[in-house]
């Protein structure tokens, strides 16, 4: 049932969004010199050749990290995020998308912790690789929802969790409310970053719904849209939904969106938005 492989979409516009919140939490996070752990529930397989026949077959990494990567107006706000793409790419070409792991990877420090799980058979093993030497790092075949209860609250009482699922199952929209319910039970004050497409407007409706209904509070949308909202079948913008944000986040994403907006959507037919879904 697991046919959704990331490889096709690597380095898109919804990944320039999601990469960008990820690393902004991180480098937050790291303005404290204690420990945190870095919980990634759906983790892909780490790194994407972008000359590879997925990422070639949709070409989506075009329209995305391939029309920033390379600009020198780029604003302060993707300094980390792009660093990490950098460090995959030292000469003039772009041959390598690093996933979510990677860039953690490269943006954690010596003593934070990694947990990252990955259920698809093809994909866990590339990913199990990536971090065979990393002493940081745990990497299971496992369901990434089950990890939430496993894992939180994490010793270090600091954490970042990333729930990016595939939402080929329709369940996925209910799980990650279950999976954000189950871990904020365990640990109130954790940083949680949940991706979401706008495929249908109606499904983002009445999951931001869920969340609010669950009584958590300090939940910031953010979403960055590439085309008008459609009733056709395809992905129109994506959005993270981050609970108990770094305080600065609010303001990075203000200061980020528009010119994300204009690099990624020149033709003018994008949308942003940066909006608490339920404030402190
Ligand atoms: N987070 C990655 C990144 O940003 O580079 C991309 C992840 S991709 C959107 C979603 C991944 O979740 C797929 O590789 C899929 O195989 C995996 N997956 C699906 N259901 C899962 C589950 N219940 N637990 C863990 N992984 C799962």
């Amino acid at each position: 049932m697991l046919s959704y492989r990331h490889s096709f979409h690597a380095g898109n516009h919804a990944d320039v969004l999601k990469h960008s919140v990820q690393s902004l939490i991180i480098e937050s996070l790291k303005e404290k010199d204690k420990p945190f752990l870095y919980l990634d529930t759906h983790a892909g397989a780490g790194r994407y050749q972008l000359s590879s026949e997925h990422a070639e077959r949709t070409g989506e990494y075009l329209e995305g990290i391939a029309r920033i990567w390379q600009r020198d107006d780029q604003p302060a706000e993707l300094a980390a995020y792009m660093s990490a793409v950098k460090h995959f790419n030292r000469n003039e070409s772009l041959r390598y998308y690093p996933g979510s792991p990677l860039i953690a990877r490269q943006l954690l420090r010596e003593y934070d912790k990694l947990h990252l799980t990955e259920l698809h058979p093809s994909d866990f093993p590339l990913l199990r690789n990536e971090f065979q030497k990393d002493a940081r790092a745990r990497v299971l075949r496992a369901d990434g929802y089950q990890q939430i209860k496993a894992q939180l609250p994490p010793p270090s009482r600091r954490a970042l969790i990333l729930m990016d699922p595939p939402y080929e199952l329709k369940t996925d929209y209910q799980d990650v409310v279950k999976g954000i319910q189950e871990g904020y039970k365990r640990f109130a004050t954790g940083t949680y970053a949940l991706w979401y497409p706008v495929v249908m407007r109606q499904q983002i409706k009445r999951l931001l719904r869920e969340l609010e209904a669950t009584g958590i509070r300090r939940i910031l949308q953010i979403e960055l849209g590439v085309r008008p909202d459609s009733d056709q079948r395809g992905m129109t913008a994506s959005g993270m939904i981050v609970i108990n944000p770094p305080w600065k986040l609010e303001q990075q994403m203000n200061n980020l969106l528009p010119w994300l907006l204009e690099a990624l959507v020149p033709n003018g037919h994008g949308h942003q938005l940066v909006k608490w879904v339920v404030p402190e």
